[in-house]
């Protein structure tokens, strides 16, 4: 079998989104569960419409979200090399200049201003679609000539054969069908000579050995302009699969102008989202495993990815699974790796670098059950940082007379040395000298001395409100 090679071609006029990320997620996948290479070719001739910085968003949040390419830019086999179109110009002129002397394609001298003339023509007659009307294909021999020792500008055309059919089995939806009727001679360089994306991409994925071409719906459509070339030329057409859409919760195409949803990959890893949750998340994108398990690590998604189960229907992209599951990935750290990753989220107001590494570290692990995403750690906190409003609630318990018991002996047995380990030796103490238990004891010593009826560990909340706080408290109700 043929090694299986699969490519991930961006174009970098934006930032790494999620559909692009899903679509990069996939290529990764195919080609590691076949054994294969995953290769990153930057598709940069659209020149006006790159934007700066875009080719290293898409790299750098590629390797952050683990889907790491085996050839890139930085990373060349210097066998398909270079990884960035633009750099491959020469090549593509070869091959342009190929196909005019077979006859399959040629240079034409119409400017905009006449192609458009001729398509409103062809509107107000009533097609259906526009197509060029193959004037500069029967130019005579003469003209040509002419134009050509006059330099004209030109751009090349395809010209598409007649009466053919483009059958394809897409990994996604099966077998798809195109008529060449209804496909018009194409630009394949344009005037600027620069290649346009159909013409590059045959050659590109030819060279490059490219086994697999997977990538988003939006391309379906041009899947047939692609496959003639490879039959010009007589290369092996490579298997073509399109991904679904990505819709939002009410079933509308995410588009990159919806707020509500965050869409680029930093923004989930600025709001602290796990790269491994990312790929987990991701890869249900369109695929479903067998079974009821949702989560998965890195390494068994490859093993368990298969085509059968890409999924026909659009996927929906649920923000509450993807934080459900983010949950799930930051309680499974352990707590070292909890307080590495956790600490970079936290607010500098907190002024947590000035305080004792064993109370911040108390704070933190205190919520690594509870914490969804990094960015929450800072409402999560902030309870020990402002000083609490009594509420109905907390006054009732105040009320209490076993209330008062509980806090006159905690007042008592306040531990001078301020641990957790002491805090509830004392609190031991306290329950056999009072005979309390259950909520009168446990609500009782809460609300007097945090003015909280709810919140994290008692003990622990004790500890990181201090010793003087907790003794005041205790004392202005006591007392
Ligand atoms: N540069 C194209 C894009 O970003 C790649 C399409 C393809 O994979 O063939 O949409």
């Amino acid at each position: 079998m043929k090694r299986v090679r699969v490519r991930y071609a961006p174009s970098p006029t934006g930032f790494l989104h999620i559909g692009n990320a899903r679509t990069a997620l996939f290529d990764y996948l195919i080609a590691k569960h076949y054994g294969g290479d995953f290769v990153l070719r930057i598709e940069d001739t659209d020149i006006e419409r790159n934007v700066e910085g875009g080719e290293e968003s898409q790299t750098y949040f590629l390797h952050w979200l683990g889907i790491t390419p085996d050839e890139s830019p930085a990373n060349p086999n210097p066998k398909y090399a270079p990884y960035r179109q633009m750099e491959r110009l020469d090549i593509y002129t070869e091959y342009a200049n190929k196909l005019i002397e077979e006859g399959h394609a040629y240079r034409c001298y119409c400017t905009s201003e006449e192609l458009e003339e001729d398509y409103q023509r062809q509107k107000a007659a009533g097609y259906a679609s526009t197509r060029y009307n193959e004037k500069c294909y029967h130019l005579d021999e003469a003209i040509k000539k002419q134009y050509q020792e006059e330099g004209r500008p030109f751009s090349v055309r395809l010209h598409v054969p007649e009466g053919k059919t483009y059958t394809f089995d897409d990994m996604v939806r099966g077998e798809i069908t195109f008529e060449s009727k209804d496909i018009g001679d194409w630009v394949i360089v344009k005037s600027n000579g620069i290649p346009t994306y159909n013409f590059a991409v045959v050659i590109d994925d030819h060279l490059m050995e490219i086994s697999h071409v997977f990538r988003g719906e939006e391309h379906i459509s041009n899947t047939p302009k692609q496959m003639m070339l490879f039959e010009m030329f007589g290369w092996e057409i490579p298997r073509f699969g399109h991904m679904t859409l990505i819709v939002n919760e009410t079933g509308k195409k995410l588009s990159k102008r919806d707020n509500s949803i965050m869409q680029y990959i930093s923004q989930y890893k600025d709001q602290g989202y796990l790269p491994e949750a990312m790929f987990n998340f991701m890869a249900l994108l369109g695929w479903s495993p067998k079974g009821e398990k949702e989560l998965f690590t890195h390494d068994e998604l490859i093993a368990e990815f298969s085509e059968e189960r890409l999924s026909k229907a659009p996927s929906m992209f649920d923000v509450t699974k993807l934080t459900w599951m983010n949950h799930q990935y930051l309680k499974a750290l352990d707590d070292a790796k909890w307080l590495e990753f956790i600490k970079e989220f936290v607010d500098g107001k907190f002024g947590l670098n000035d305080r004792e590494e064993a109370w911040v570290d108390t704070l933190l692990l205190l919520y690594k059950e509870q914490c969804q995403y990094g960015m929450e750690i800072n409402e999560l906190i902030s309870q020990f940082f402002v000083d609490p409003v009594l509420g109905d609630n907390e006054k009732d318990v105040l009320s209490w007379e076993t209330t008062q018991a509980v806090a006159s002996s905690f007042l008592k047995h306040l531990p001078q040395d301020w641990t957790v380990e002491n805090l509830k030796e004392a609190f031991n103490t306290v329950k056999t000298e009072t005979g309390l238990k259950g909520k009168p004891l446990f609500m009782g010593l809460r609300v007097s001395a945090t003015h909280q009826s709810h919140g994290p560990d008692l003990m622990s909340t004790l500890y990181l409100s201090g010793h003087d706080v907790v003794k005041k408290r205790l004392e202005d109700y006591v007392l």
